[in-house]
């Protein structure tokens, strides 16, 4: 068996085959010059052994020998497949006839010369085959160089795949493993749990410990520790420029390096004399290689390199040249994360340029891998579709979460989204539109939620918002929110413009106080349901009784309830205010002028009262809203009643008695005024309870109430009326402070006559106030 490292010499071989040994002789005198190695053979017997040891350039074969001659030898070697192509020069006698030269041509050989073989010719001759064999020899070693090259690269790839698997494996561990420790250290904290668990659990910790540490070695293998190849070899892109800093402060060095690199067009040079420059050169651009000396200036290759990882450039490919030239030096280098060392002693063109080549294709496979992992990561987490969290990630998260809520008494809302008819879109439009609604409704819920919120693709059509810190009413704002925009957003796809409108259940901690995360999704999922079978477009809440009986709750017309209820205030004080105007246009027809001038007087000290007891805003427009609605009942019930002079009879009065009745009754029919129905009906009662019509007394009458009575009496009575001339100011206090504790409410009666004398509204002298305080006094209530 020939070997290989014989088929590699550099030193041809050559087979000379004669049966003379005289004229073995003469030729390997010939042929000696060529610096070749020549094998002898005296027959073809011993020719053919000689072809089974050595792997031969040439044959010189002699064609008359004893036993087997050089034509029978000629075809033997021609019959094995190793030796078949081997060229074969026939050497023959001067005298031989043309078909002796026509058979050995026949016979395979490649020349023919005859003896006495001139010298010249012969070397020359066997030159070309040398050539020849040399060139072959060249080709078949690129062969395998190739091929190397090719295993290589498959076995780099493979590399890649075990460890992307392993990564993303490690990732996958990781989660369960935390909650694993994170439980075990709860166990080990829990006072009360029993001894005999507690026994266990330092050493379920240990396992648990080391499995951890084995995760996180696969998560850190170093990537690129790749095979370099054997021979040198060009993998770049030659359009693409190679930057190249070298760090030395020895200019003589580094001529020799620029010197090498001169003819590489495509590799472009600079230099940094110091550590300090260097990181001035490499803030302003760019490098892809470093080579670096090791002793500098201002530092060694090693601190370079520290501050090349706190600058986070480390990922630049550094290669060391230095003539520090120990093991040691080159190992720290090594281990300090060099790409690669190489001694300044003996450096040449070829061993750098293969060097830089093979550093660049570590730092593009590392990374390589370093997106790969990254993307793995993220496909184990995320929806490739939308970019959402995937469904997987959300039962990791909702462990998390709901574990957290638990823990610290924290609010959580899980809301589950499922798009209306989806089906048809697919259907009408095709499902490349399917998709494109899907992604475009996903970065809507992106971006209507918080920053700590989770957005999921629970299912094909079906989203999940996970809301941390979120009480039900948030949650349903939230959801309105989205319910309104999905109603206006139009989806354009393809010249077709369409609405999806969605449908969403609401789950709520707090509300359904659910055992575990799986369980809020799953009741999420019930309200969901209830909103699809009550028609879609909508969301509804799922309510937990007390008795474990279930209900639904559909927020009506969606926003919060403090939203609703501003909402409703506000339609309603609109409505009241139209209202009012349309009574007094009404009025005004019947009414006069006299009967305008004392409602304003009323509107005025109502609001002026109520400012001076701090009432709020809608109470006072109530009590203004009676005084404006009782002066127009009374006008439309009883203006004949009003207008008349004679003394009232008994029937009068007893009309007028039940006059706050009619008018609540009139009021009945406007149901949005509640409050002033109140005041309306109640206005004459009594503080202390002989009024009418129940008899009412002190706080049971309405507030609203005893304000507008006392200053309903005080502007009547200082009124002019077509049976009466109008009262004094300070007849009519002086008549009202007398009532007070009985027919009005003592506090309120100082008050009001307070707030007339503050806004000057009182034609009374100071003394007559004076008496008249002192008297009211001594009524008011201890
Ligand atoms: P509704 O929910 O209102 O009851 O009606 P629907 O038509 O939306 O309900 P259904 O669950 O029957 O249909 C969901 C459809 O969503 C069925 C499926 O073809 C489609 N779908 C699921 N995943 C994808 C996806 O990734 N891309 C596209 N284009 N369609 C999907
Ligand atoms: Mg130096
Ligand atoms: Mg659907
Ligand atoms: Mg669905």
């Amino acid at each position: 068996m020939k070997e290989t490292t014989q088929r590699k010499t550099s030193v041809a071989k050559i087979l000379i085959v004669d049966d003379k040994s005289a004229n073995l002789v003469s030729f390997e005198a010939i042929l000696n010059s060529l610096n070749v190695e020549i094998i002898k053979a005296l027959s073809g017997e011993q020719a053919l052994s000689k072809l089974l040891e050595h792997d031969f350039a040439v044959i010189l074969l002699d064609i008359q020998m004893p036993g087997m001659d050089g034509f029978e030898t000629a075809e033997l070697i021609r019959g094995n497949a190793d030796t078949k192509e081997v060229p074969i020069i026939f050497i023959t006698a001067a005298d031989e006839n043309k078909k002796t030269v026509f058979k050995g041509y026949e016979s395979g050989a490649v020349d023919l010369l005859f003896k006495p073989v001139d010298s010249i010719v012969l070397k020359s001759k066997v030159a070309v085959f040398i050539n020849l064999y040399h060139q072959r020899k060249t080709i078949e070693i690129q062969k395998e160089t190739i091929l190397n090259q090719h295993r290589t690269r498959i076995e780099e790839e493979r590399l890649k795949v075990v460890l992307q698997m392993a990564g993303a494996t490690a990732h996958e561990l990781n989660q369960p493993l935390m909650m694993l420790m994170g439980n075990m250290e709860l166990l080990e904290m829990d006072k009360f749990a029993p001894e005999s668990v507690k026994k266990f659990a330092p050493r379920i910790k240990k396992s648990a410990q080391r499995l951890s540490d084995t995760v996180r070695k696969i998560q850190t293998i170093e990537s690129y520790k790749i095979k370099r190849h054997d021979e040198v070899t060009d993998i770049m892109d030659l359009d693409k420029e190679i930057h190249i800093i070298y760090i030395e402060d020895n200019a003589a060095d580094y001529k020799t390096v620029e010197l090498m690199l001169k003819e590489y067009a495509n590799m472009k040079l600079s230099w940094a004399e110091t550590i300090t420059l260097a990181f001035q050169k490499l803030t302003d651009k760019t490098f892809d290689v470093i080579l670096l000396d090791f002793a500098l200036p201002d530092g060694t290759g090693l601190d370079f390199i520290e501050e090349l990882k706190k600058r986070q450039i480390a990922d630049t490919p550094v290669i060391c040249i230095t003539d520090q030239g120990s093991d040691k030096v080159a190992s720290r280098i090594l281990c300090s994360g060099a790409y690669d060392y190489l001694p300044k002693l003996g450096l040449n063109k070829e061993l750098l340029i293969g060097t830089i080549n093979s550093a660049l294709e570590k730092s593009r496979l590392k990374n390589n891998l370093g997106l790969a992992m990254k993307k793995m990561a993220d496909m184990s987490t995320h929806d490739m579709l939308t970019g959402l969290y995937n469904r997987r990630h959300m039962n990791e998260v909702m462990d998390q979460e709901f574990g957290r809520a638990l823990r610290y008494d924290l609010e959580l809302s899980c809301i589950i989204f499922d798009l209306d008819f989806f089906k048809k879109v697919n259907d009408n439009f095709g499902h490349a539109c399917g998709d494109f609604v899907l992604k475009e409704f996903a970065s809507t819920i992106m971006q209507n939620k918080r920053e700590s919120d989770y957005a999921f693709r629970y299912g094909g059509e079906e989203f999940l918002l996970l809301l941390p810190q979120t009480d039900v009413r948030g949650a349903c704002m939230v959801g309105e929110n989205l319910l309104t925009h999905c109603r206006n957003h139009q989806y354009i796809y393809d010249n077709n413009s369409f609405v999806i409108t969605t449908s969403m259940g609401i789950a709520n901690i707090t509300v359904c106080r659910p055992k575990s995360g799986e369980e809020l999704v799953d009741l999420a999922g019930k309200a969901l349901y209830k909103a699809k079978s009550a028609g879609r477009n909508c969301l509804y809440v799922y309510k937990r009784e007390s008795n474990s009986d279930t209900l639904f709750q559909r927020p009506h017309g969606g926003k919060g309830l403090s939203y609703l209820k501003e909402e409703f205030a506000g339609i309603l004080s609109k409505t009241k205010k139209a209202a009012m105007d349309s009574i007094a246009l009404l009025i005004e027809e019947v009414g006069g002028r006299q009967l305008e001038n004392e409602t304003q007087r009323i509107l005025i000290y109502i609001s002026l009262l109520c400012k001076k007891v701090g009432l709020a805003n809608p109470t006072m427009v109530s009590i203004q809203n009676v005084a404006f609605l009782s002066n127009c009942f009374k006008i439309m019930l009883g203006n004949e009643l009003l207008l008349k002079k004679e003394t009232l009879t008994k029937e009068d009065k007893k009309k007028i008695e039940q006059l706050p009745c009619l008018q609540g009754g009139l009021i009945n029919q406007l149901g949005i005024f509640k409050e002033e129905k109140k005041i309306l009906l109640y206005k004459r009662e009594w503080y202390d309870g002989s009024g009418c019509p129940e008899g009412r007394h002190k706080e049971e009458i309405p507030l609203g109430a005893r304000i507008f009575s006392i200053i309903n009496t005080f502007v009547a009575i200082t009124s002019d009326r077509a049976y009466r001339k109008k009262t004094s100011h300070e007849k009519a206090i002086l008549e009202i402070v007398k009532k007070a504790g009985t027919q009005f409410d003592p506090i309120l009666v100082d008050s009001f006559v307070d707030t007339l004398l503050e806004n000057s509204l009182l034609e009374v002298t100071g003394p007559q106030i004076d008496s008249m305080k002192t008297m009211m006094h001594n009524k008011m209530p201890i």
